[in-house]
């Protein structure tokens, strides 16, 4: 008679996954105050933004405490409209309280619609301009190596940065001066503002691009967190210059009825639905 095969209950992977869950209520919660955010993209992302900031022992480098840090890595939003993911997950990491997740997009709240660095702790850059992250993260890299700190800078963007020159410009550059310091994450959900990717501007074979670029690139699924964890280490481990985590992620994710609903951008959620879509993340538990 052979014993049950049980997992672990409580794995790093597990608590990576619990706090997913945590960052999309979160975001649900912060839509339903507004009736509206780009809740599509932030249930798509919780699970990368849940592996950077809810890992056990700090797959970032932080003081919630203190976002000023001078030793913190520099996590950087290019995708100013993800900030509703980032708030969930600064309010994950202990940097905001999560009662101030309420005040999301009202008057004199620090938490704006669109992520700027002057109004939010822990929001590094203000975004939201397309394809200007990667350039900021090339120079806080080189900056931070000049001075002697060993804090990394990672920049999330999204497939649909892929489209600005920009974007490729500091891809030579971070590959040139061998910023070993760089880590870039791609959250391919194929999806932009003016329709799915491939239609707008084919930007496949993504991982291909970047290694010819000069970068260690790894492609995972970025709704996988076991796949999510094993790509960090694997990043980590490379130290010859900037490497880049490609993400292939599914809009909607965690509310079954926005993930199968009409791929858009600005995914509308009718008013009596958000109840709904909480409804439905916790039943996926
Ligand atoms: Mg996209």
């Amino acid at each position: 008679m052979t014993s049950p095969v049980t997992s672990p209950p409580d794995t790093q992977a597990d608590r990576v996954r619990a706090a997913a869950t945590r960052i999309r209520r979160h975001a649900l919660t912060m839509g339903e105050v507004q009736g509206q955010g780009y809740i599509g993209q932030a249930l798509g992302a919780a699970d990368v933004l849940a592996a950077f900031y809810a890992r056990e022992g700090g797959e970032l480098r932080l003081r919630p405490e203190d976002p000023e840090w001078d030793d913190r890595d520099r996590f950087l939003l290019s995708i100013g409209h993800y900030a509703i993911a980032l708030y969930a997950a600064l309010a994950e990491a202990g940097t905001i309280a999560v009662d101030e997740l309420g005040t999301y997009g009202s008057d004199d709240s620090r938490l704006p619609m669109s992520g700027m660095a002057s109004y939010t702790p822990g929001m590094e850059i203000s975004g939201g301009s397309l394809g200007h992250g990667l350039g900021v993260a090339c120079g806080m890299a080189m900056g931070l190596r000049h001075r002697g700190n060993s804090a990394r800078v990672i920049n999330l963007l999204s497939d649909g940065e892929l489209d600005e020159g920009s974007t490729w410009e500091a891809a030579l550059a971070g590959a040139h001066h061998e910023l070993s310091n760089l880590v870039a994450v791609v959250d391919v959900n194929g999806l932009q503002a003016d329709g799915p990717t491939p239609g707008v501007l084919r930007t496949e074979p993504v991982t291909d691009k970047w290694r010819a670029f000069g970068w260690h690139a790894v492609r995972v699924d970025g709704n996988d967190v076991d796949a999510l964890l094993a790509g960090l280490d694997e990043i980590r481990e490379h130290t010859a210059g900037p490497s880049v985590l490609i993400c292939d992620t599914r809009t909607g994710r965690g509310v079954p009825f926005l993930e199968t609903r009409e791929k858009a951008h600005f995914m509308p959620v009718a008013e009596h639905e958000w109840a709904a879509a909480r409804a439905a993340l916790e039943e996926q538990q």
